[in-house]
């Protein structure tokens, strides 16, 4: 039996905690090696005086365990209220956000039912460095920050990435033909660095093709590596084409801490009534166990989990002719998951 990895669970708020009992109850029943300790994060504290949602204690483990495991919260509306999201990837310093957007057709509609690729977006730099002023009454600037370490960081990662999941190709985009310094580095450095992963074939595209590619092409890209504003829109855009918003999970990787979550939100409408899909948060959990090292407990709920949405085990927002029965609660949606994990070796 392997050690358990200590892990820093959120419950979060909305759906969030109901999701994060059918996703610990699956990874229990795997045989996932994880000792789960859970921090207070979201709604509760920030009316309770924590301007950023978290609770000054939590940071203790996260800084302890370095593996986060995040449901969704919901910030307070109106107060001025932080954004979690961005205090904890400025304060652990989570360079690379990952998404994969894979096609689940034909049950989930999509355009483009073969869709499967990664983006790989820098997280910390580019113009969300915060830096922003006014030079006159009439004119504001703001900071475009691109830096060779934070480059070479999240171009290796991507390489890196590529290679341990078996992916073929690595796309740069940039807009290097208009901002020459700041873009034109991070083209330069993907340039010298793709020579080291000889076995994986690379591209660039100026960023407007590149998206309108992605749009129309997808099967053009594997895993696509991008500064941070870009990679912002690219990852909604592909999400929004694999069409199951409710289903993608996303990390945010540091050299030290990571953090693993679904790319929804807390889901007010349906908090509370046992309905949310809890897919989002329970692949984002397959994507902790791959990199706590344990693949092989990752890649049998990876299995289980689709051939239950292959069998019909649908929550009620995927439902269709499709489906089997009624719809599935969210803790009903675990224990199918469960049913088609097979003998634990
Ligand atoms: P937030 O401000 O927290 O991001 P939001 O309203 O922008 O919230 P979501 O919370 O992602 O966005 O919800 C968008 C819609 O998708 C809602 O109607 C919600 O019910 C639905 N939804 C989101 N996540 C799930 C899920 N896991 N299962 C089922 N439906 C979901
Ligand atoms: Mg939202």
């Amino acid at each position: 039996m392997t050690q358990a990895v200590p892990i820093t669970v959120a419950n979060g708020d909305g759906i969030g905690p109901e999701i994060m009992e059918a996703t610990l109850r699956v990874l229990k029943a795997a045989g996932a090696a994880i000792a789960p300790e859970f921090i207070e994060i979201g709604e509760k504290q920030y009316l309770a005086g924590h301007s950023s949602g978290i609770a000054p204690e939590a940071w203790e483990s996260l800084r302890r365990t370095k593996v986060f495991l995040k449901a969704p919260i919901t910030t307070p509306q109106g107060g001025g209220f932080k954004s979690l999201n961005v205090t904890i990837r400025k304060t652990l310093g989570l360079y690379a956000n990952v998404r994969p957007c894979v096609s689940y057709a034909p049950y989930v509609k999509t355009l483009h039912p073969k869709m499967d690729l990664v983006i790989i977006r820098e997280n910390e730099e580019d113009l969300y460095a915060g830096i922003e002023h006014r030079q006159t009454d009439e004119v504001f600037q703001c900071l475009k920050l691109i830096t060779r370490p934070g480059c070479e960081k999240i171009v290796r990662y991507a390489f890196e990435y590529a290679r341990a999941n078996g992916r073929k190709k690595v796309t740069c985009m940039t807009k290097d033909n208009i901002m020459k310094m700041t873009d034109g580095l991070f083209h330069k450095v993907f340039d010298e660095i793709a020579p080291e992963y000889p076995e994986i074939q690379t591209d660039h595209m100026i960023i407007d093709i590149g998206a309108a590619r992605l749009a129309t092409r997808p099967d053009l890209f594997d895993v696509i590596v991008t500064p941070n504003l870009y990679g912002d829109i690219l990852s909604d855009i592909a999400a929004e084409l694999t069409g199951s918003v409710g289903l993608a999970p996303s990390a945010n990787i540091g050299e030290h801490v990571a953090m693993f979550e679904a790319i929804h939100g807390s889901a007010p409408d349906i908090a509370g009534k046992g309905i949310a899909n809890p897919s989002g948060l329970l692949l984002a959990a397959v994507m902790m166990l791959v990199h706590i090292g344990q693949a092989e407990a990752a890649a049998r709920i990876h299995n289980a989990w689709l051939s239950a949405i292959e069998d019909g085990v649908h929550t009620a927002e995927l439902h269709s002719h499709l489906s089997i029965g009624r719809p599935f609660g969210s803790m009903d949606f675990a224990d199918a998951v469960i049913d088609r994990l097979g003998n634990l070796p």
